[in-house]
């Protein structure tokens, strides 16, 4: 099937209120320009350098979400264009995200990235750890940057229950930051779902979902 088709079937099973990443990493500019000529406003990379060579070929409507684990050296790279950061674990990135931000004269929109997996080689914290952060001092002379939500990824597994109930944790958490007033926040996003579980994702409180595999095909590591 084309990526054409595989969009239009996944944005005609979402409901309004949900954001659709393509994620398109490995993919070639020709892939991403097929989803693009369909309507595709949206990518996710997971590499920065990558993101940023395809940033520079395409259109200038195109909205650049980094989606994978962020290195604080690397931040330069995409301050200039990229408009959510999803992978966000700690408040020394938050600070460099600021200070690069800052650079452009831009504010970074920024998911905390919260571990719902039980694997130990899922990125994240915990919700003791994000509420710490949102309401620290430091965080509230972070002018360049905004926290707009949260985001996980649910252990690799056939188990839907445990899915389930990983991705429901996620929901939760969300619920109680979003009570906890402070000035560079404002949650309205639950970054959850990819290709194999985002009707599960949807169902358990989603607003957006990282599809890649079911909208251009399997990935190629070679
Ligand atoms: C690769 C990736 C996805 C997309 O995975 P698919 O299974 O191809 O849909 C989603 N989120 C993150 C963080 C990823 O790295």
């Amino acid at each position: 099937m084309s990526i054409q088709t595989n969009l239009e079937h996944i944005k005609s099973t979402l409901p309004e209120h949900v954001t659709l990443v393509a994620v398109s990493k490995t993919k070639p500019v020709t892939d991403l320009m097929e989803a693009y000529n369909a309507g595709q406003r949206i990518f996710g990379e997971n590499k920065i350098q990558e993101m940023a060579n395809k940033f520079t070929v395409m259109p200038k409507d195109i909205e650049w979400h980094m989606i994978g684990h962020v290195q604080r050296n690397k931040v330069k790279y995409m301050a200039e264009f990229v408009s959510l950061i999803h992978g966000v674990d700690n408040l020394n990135l938050l600070e460099e995200i600021n200070k690069q931000a800052l650079k452009h004269n831009r504010i970074i929109n920024c998911l905390l990235q919260i571990k719902i997996a039980s694997e130990d080689s899922k990125f994240g914290m915990d919700f003791e750890s994000a509420s710490n952060i949102i309401q620290s001092k430091t965080i509230s002379e972070l002018k360049n940057i905004k926290i707009v939500g949260v985001m996980g990824m649910a252990t690799f597994t056939d188990n839907k229950k445990q899915i389930e109930k990983e991705f429901s944790s996620l929901k939760t958490t969300f619920q109680k930051l979003k009570t906890i007033k402070t000035d560079n926040c404002l949650f309205n996003t639950i970054s959850m779902g990819m290709s194999g579980d985002y009707k599960l994702a949807i169902n358990c409180g989603s607003t957006m979902v990282r599809v890649g595999s079911s909208i251009f095909g399997s990935r190629n590591y070679n």
